[in-house]
């Protein structure tokens, strides 16, 4: 499989498989990759011809205080991982090729991008929504592949798309969760064995809510109370954030009605864990 670090020869590549005839599928991700990852690249191998991967940790997206620096890259598992999920290419670039010296340019994403994750963390989606761009013209694909997991990303990125033109088709695709329904993520790795269980909290706490939606409980209110009452129940676990928001347009929902989503953020311990349930 190969591993390309440059922009230009990324671009070249692509441009040589259109000329074949081939079509393109790509997944943008940060590595450290797991089944979640995984997922995607075997959706994207089902659908195009060709498969690429970038795996790239974007300073822009992290906060001054954030892991930026203590984010896993264990790059040659990464590379062994997506090939045996039916990657055809990998693109690894450098921080400095992404962002050389003069770099200035940023996308910044509107309203969408406020609430839920925009608001605890003050310019990630600056981050998130530039360097996407970037991938984008970097690995011009026919369709681009991201999780529900991200379920604001995958919002966020879906509006840049729509309206800045972007020729690419944005694929949203299942959450995969751990046998105790935690979601997988690449943070996951910094909890300890105590932290491990409690961090089972987040999907139980979102099932009991859509248990209430399903049992027509409307009031957004109760349910997230209850919500927060399930996850402060645990002693290492701190809620940042608990909302129930449109699925469309992220904005907070009084009543359940249409499309919604519930959406946490749970510090356990120092680890900062996301995930979220579509109902309707
Ligand atoms: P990341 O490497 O965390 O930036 O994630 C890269 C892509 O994988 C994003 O589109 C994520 O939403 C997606 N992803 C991460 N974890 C999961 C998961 N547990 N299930 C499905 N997709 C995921």
């Amino acid at each position: 499989m190969k591993i390309i670090r440059k922009i230009k020869l990324m671009q070249e590549y692509v441009k040589r498989q259109r000329k074949a005839g081939r079509t393109i599928g790509f997944i943008p991700t940060m590595g450290a990759l797991h089944e979640g990852h995984l997922s995607l690249i075997r959706q994207a191998k089902k659908e195009n011809d060709i498969v690429a991967v970038s795996i790239f940790v974007n300073p822009t997206q992290f906060g001054p205080q954030e892991d930026f620096k203590k984010y896993p890259r264990p790059l040659a598992k990464d590379v062994r991982l997506a090939k045996s999920a039916g990657a055809s290419v990998i693109f690894n670039p450098s921080a400095d090729e992404m962002y050389p010296a003069g770099y200035q340019t940023f996308v910044e994403v509107g309203k969408i991008t406020q609430g839920l994750c925009g608001a605890s963390r003050p310019g990630h989606f600056r981050g998130v929504a530039t360097v996407v761009n970037k991938l984008f013209n970097a690995v011009p694909a026919d369709k681009a592949y991201f999780g529900q997991k991200d379920y604001q990303q995958a919002r966020v990125i879906q509006q840049m798309v729509k309206d800045l033109n972007i020729a690419v088709q944005v694929v949203i695709c299942p959450i995969i969760r751990e046998q105790d329904g935690l979601a997988m993520s690449s943070r996951n790795q910094y909890l300890n064995a105590e932290e491990r269980k409690s961090a089972a909290c987040l999907y139980e706490a979102l099932k009991v809510a859509k248990a209430m939606i399903k049992s027509k409980i409307k009031e957004t209110a109760k349910i997230k109370k209850e919500v927060r009452n399930i996850i402060e129940s645990n002693l290492l676990a701190k809620v940042d954030y608990i909302e129930i928001v449109d699925a469309e347009t992220l904005e907070p929902a009084k009543m359940i009605k249409g499309k919604v989503v519930i959406a946490l953020a749970v510090y356990i311990g120092k680890t900062r864990l996301i995930d979220n349930m579509v109902i309707g």
